[in-house]
Parts: structure tokens; sequence; C-alpha cells
């Protein structure tokens, strides 16, 4: 790490960004009462990093739940009918302006994946750029059907294609092609995938290991979390892993990952995670960076529907314009 580099941390605040009810045999297993149901945050956040120039970047990690939820596509709608209680109030514009911020004041937006829970509105944000990982594209666009769940339904219009950089693959090394980035933000279409510590696949954000994208495959293709240095001495970090898992008690190992019948398709198996081995990798690297057990400096595991740490962020004034 070079020395002037050193001292980058960002700030990271939590912003309320809806809530929606899980029906608990979906997501984990085993389970004593199969009908239990939860409800959850859809957690998005504020990330704010001060170059040495003096540039100040603002960028959000995921935007939750719509307000107008009737406003979601007709197979999405009829998806969250199962997801009620359901709310996009206060959404992350009215979480904002907590701070007195507006949408105009954020440069970025990533994506941690594009489930409907996780992309709010994005036309409120006309002038940001958009950033999702490698896969997302063809799941908007419908060239990639997923057949794994009522969950997996998308809208192809989501996003302004002139404002998106779809990340490359992790194993392809070098990306290419984009468009020319948001100033603060270096030129990341360019960069290369590289190991962090424990972490195979990173790109440095700002080039001062700050903000790193994290590849976490399993959940969904694309999905990518976020790690955050947010003080120097002692070393600490927040690490967003959007939904790596949605329940705290399978990144503890108490429990596993659910998987279900289809009951339209009688014999075919569904799963929240497209691919649960992975998923399962993913955790497992979660939950040794939470542990410290690589050396690492200590790392706070922030899951997007984590309930129990939004309740003690919400009484320790965690949520903007308090911060993590
Ligand atoms: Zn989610």
């Amino acid at each position: 790490m070079a020395a002037e580099t050193a001292s980058s941390v960002v700030t990271v605040h939590a912003l309320n960004a809806g809530h929606l009810t899980l029906p608990e045999r979906f997501f984990v297993t085993p389970l004593i009462n199969p009908e239990e149901r939860q409800t959850v945050p859809s957690l998005s956040f504020l990330i704010q990093h001060r170059a040495p120039s003096g540039t100040l970047t603002r960028l959000i990690f995921d935007l939750g739940i719509r307000r107008r939820p009737q406003q979601y596509n007709a197979k999405i709608r009829k998806h969250i009918e199962s997801r009620y209680p359901l709310s996009g109030n206060p959404d992350v514009v009215a979480s904002l302006a907590q701070g007195n911020l507006t949408p105009s004041d954020i440069d970025c937006v990533i994506f941690s994946h594009v489930h409907w829970d996780h992309v709010g509105m994005p036309c409120d944000f006309p002038q940001a750029q958009f950033i999702v990982g490698h896969g997302s594209m063809a799941l908007l666009d419908g060239s990639d059907a997923l057949n794994n769940g009522s969950h997996n339904h998308f809208e192809s219009d989501l996003l302004p294609l002139n404002r998106t950089l779809e990340l490359r693959p992790p194993d392809e090394g070098i990306g290419t092609h984009q468009k020319a980035l948001i100033p603060g933000i270096r030129c990341i279409s360019n960069s290369s995938w590289k190991p962090f510590g424990p972490l195979p696949h990173t790109i440095d954000v700002f080039s001062d290991e700050s903000v790193l994208l994290v590849d976490a495959p399993g959940h969904l293709p694309g999905h990518i979390n976020l790690l955050c240095r947010v003080s120097l001495e002692p070393t600490r970090y927040v690490y967003l892993g959007g939904d790596a898992c949605h329940d705290r008690r399978i990144l503890t190992g108490e429990k596993d990952i659910a998987q279900w019948s289809d009951p339209d398709f009688p014999g075919r198996i569904c799963c929240i995670h497209t691919g649960r081995g992975k998923s399962r990798e993913t955790i497992k690297r979660i939950r040794n960076l939470e542990q410290e057990s690589l050396g690492f400096g200590k790392v706070e595991v922030v899951l997007a529907h984590d309930v129990h740490w939004a309740d003690k962020a919400t009484r320790d004034g965690r949520f903007f314009p308090g911060c993590l």
C-alpha cells in the first residue's frame, strides 16, 4: 500500500429502504415451525469518500423496495403477494433527506444484485452512474431466464443503459469497454479483479483500498458485496453482504440454506440462491472475515435483511445522518 493512500477511509451510513416479510421455510432449515414468518428491512447504505484533492464522492449500495410497489411489473407484483406485510416507505430518497441530501447528490449507485427488493427506483437518480455485477444485464433483458423460484423475475427497462456499467467476469481479468465513469472513481471498467486478503476477487474503487467491490457468487448472477474501511487505527471494516444469506443464523452455522419443491412444477427443487454450493463458499469466506481468523482487522458484516442488526443500529443512531 502506498504511504500517501494509507489514511483513506470512508463513512458508511445505513438507510431505511422499506421492509418485507419472509416466509422462513424458503430461507432457513431446519425450522421448528414451518409457518414462521419474519418482517425484515431491505437495507441500503450511503458511502462517502473524500479524495486527497478534496473531491467528495457519494455512493449508494442498493436502493431497497420501491416506494410504490404497484409500479413493479406484473410478475413481480404476483410474487410479492407472498411477502406482505411489505412497504417501500420510507424509501432511500426520504432516508437521504434525513441528512439533507437529495438524489442529485449521489454520484453512483451500486447494486448488490438485481432482485426487486434491492433495486428501488433507479429513475429517482437521473445523474447517477449505475454499477452491476457480471450477469445482471442478461437477467434484466431476459436472455438468462432462471427457473428456480418465483422470486426470479426482472424488468428489462430497469436501468439507463448509457449510465450503467456491468463489471467484467472475475475469471476474465482485465475489462475493456464501457462508459467513462464519474469523477472521483477511476475507470474501474479497465480494472482487473485482484485478491485482497482472503477475498479472491475484488476491485479497488478509489485506488486507495477504502472501498472494494467483492465478487460474492451464489445468490444470483452478478451478486457483489462491498468492503468499506471505516477506520485505520484500529483498522475497522464494514462488509455489506447483500443477500449472501438472509439470516444471521446461517452465517453463524446454526442453520442451513433451505430448499423447496416448486408447487407449479412437481419435482423441481427451488432455492433462494441460484447456486447453493457457491453460496456456501461465499458464506464461509464472510464468516472467516468476521472471525478475524486471517488477521484482517475487525470486520463488521451487515446483511441486507438482518432485522436484529437494524433494530440495534436504530437504537445506536447508525442510520443516516448517523454512521457505522
Ligand atoms: Zn433481498
